[in-house]
């Protein structure tokens, strides 16, 4: 084996979590070296704008923003793409990467971040090993998906949560014919209540979907011709050409599991985002802070800042405001500030139709979270100043 002393800082990933760490800490540290060691190619784009792509009017290459060479020149550090890691040896403060059909190569890390990211939740039902069911987390399987559609092709969309509904809804603006199930009885189930969610489903319908809600599928078929049949609960029959699995993520813990990390749902972090060794941390959708994990790009950028700090020799605690998310459903513009997980009380609607305010009353009286929708978004800003801390 090969051993190439990168040391320093070693950051793995180079989604939002792994590029917004290194840029926040270049901005404090202009000479430690950083190496971005990551299983893709390393490319900088936005991944939010994999579901609102076609009502941008951008292909797969269009929302690539820099190459791994520019954005790694830019930053002043390395970046190794398509090299995975596929060991951390924490004994001698190396990580195992493997790159092509070379042998394993070891790079030395004085603090090593994970910024690996999370799997989508695999799908499976009866007849899912003969249908394709495509999941899209990354550009690359976004682009292998939208290579394989063609304008006005049914779509058959596996759950309507916060990622579900927008591809529904950009699916619907790239022109395609959209049918969508899940189980729970309105879309956004976990995040907003039912008006807000039922507000939503009629959005969506108008603009053109099949929704098939509190409905699951028993069966996938291959059909006769092309394309193939989902088969619901209730009886009712889908065809569809694609199928699209938006159920929700899984964070990827497996390297750090083998490498006797502490693990929960995610990779437990503490204040400093420091994993159970300490010169081991973790950012982004992999990582499990005090309140969970949260995959969404304000926590990350929060967690980066802080992290960023720390790294360069202030240790500095992660403190998150209330984080509100924009649902990309132009069908319905939503924000949503769900109140912390586990909280008490009951949301409490005002407005009509496509208008609405919910907020969430805590027990101890105000409010602590809050969904709107259409024109009351406009309310965004003034309600989020009156939210608590998630961690103060
Ligand atoms: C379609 C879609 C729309 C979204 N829209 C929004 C939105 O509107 N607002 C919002 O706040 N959030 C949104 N999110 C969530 C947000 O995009 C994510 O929380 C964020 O991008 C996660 O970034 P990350 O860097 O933690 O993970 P990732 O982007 O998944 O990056 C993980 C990186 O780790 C690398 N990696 C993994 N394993 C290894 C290994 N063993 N060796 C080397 N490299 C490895 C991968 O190659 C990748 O580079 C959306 C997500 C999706 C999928």
């Amino acid at each position: 084996m090969n051993d190439t002393r990168a040391a320093g800082v070693v950051i793995i990933g180079s989604g939002l979590a792994g590029y917004t760490l290194a840029r926040e800490f270049r901005k404090l540290d202009r000479d430690t070296p950083v190496t971005i060691v990551t299983a893709d190619g390393g490319e900088v784009y936005s991944k939010p704008m994999l579901s609102n792509a076609f009502a941008q009017n951008k292909t797969p290459r269009d929302l690539i923003t820099k190459s791994a060479s520019v954005a790694a020149g830019e930053l002043g550090l390395s970046v190794l793409a398509y090299h995975r890691v596929s060991q951390i040896n924490r004994a001698a403060a190396t990580i195992e990467v493997i790159t092509g059909d070379r042998s394993p190569r070891m790079i030395a890390y004085d603090r090593l971040v994970l910024a690996i990211g999370a799997d989508p939740r695999p799908y499976k039902v009866e007849g899912s090993d003969l249908v394709h069911v495509a999941s899209v987390n990354d550009v690359d399987a976004y682009a292998a998906w939208h290579g394989k559609l063609k304008r006005g092709d049914e779509v058959l969309l596996i759950g309507a949560g916060l990622i579900g509904s927008e591809f529904a809804n950009d699916l619907l603006a790239g022109g395609f014919t959209v049918t969508i199930v899940d189980p729970m009885a309105w879309p956004l189930g976990r995040l907003v209540p039912e008006a807000v969610g039922l507000a939503l489903a009629a959005a969506l319908r108008e603009a053109g979907a099949t929704i098939h809600l509190g409905r699951s599928i028993v069966r996938l078929q291959p059909a006769a011709g092309k394309g193939a049949i989902a088969i619901l609960d209730d009886g009712c029959k889908i065809p569809f050409e694609h199928a699209l699995s938006a159920i929700g993520l899984v964070p990827r813990t497996a390297l750090a599991r083998a490498a006797g990390l502490e693990i929960g749902q995610g990779i437990i972090v503490d204040a400093l985002l420091q994993s159970s060794d300490a010169r081991i941390y973790a950012l982004g959708d992999c990582a499990q802070t005090a309140i969970g994990t949260l995959p969404f790009v304000l926590p990350l950028m929060a967690q980066a800042r802080a992290l960023a700090a720390t790294l360069a020799g202030v240790p500095t605690p992660l403190k998150l405001p209330a984080l509100p998310v924009g649902v990309k459903t132009p069908a319905l513009p939503i924000v949503v500030c769900p109140p912390a997980a586990g909280s008490q009380g009951a949301w409490q609607i005002e407005g009509e139709g496509r208008d609405l305010k919910a907020l969430f009353q805590g027990l101890s009286g105000g409010a602590i979270g809050f969904a709107l929708t259409g024109a009351l978004t406009s309310e965004r800003q003034r309600l989020v100043r009156d939210m608590p801390a998630l961690i103060a």
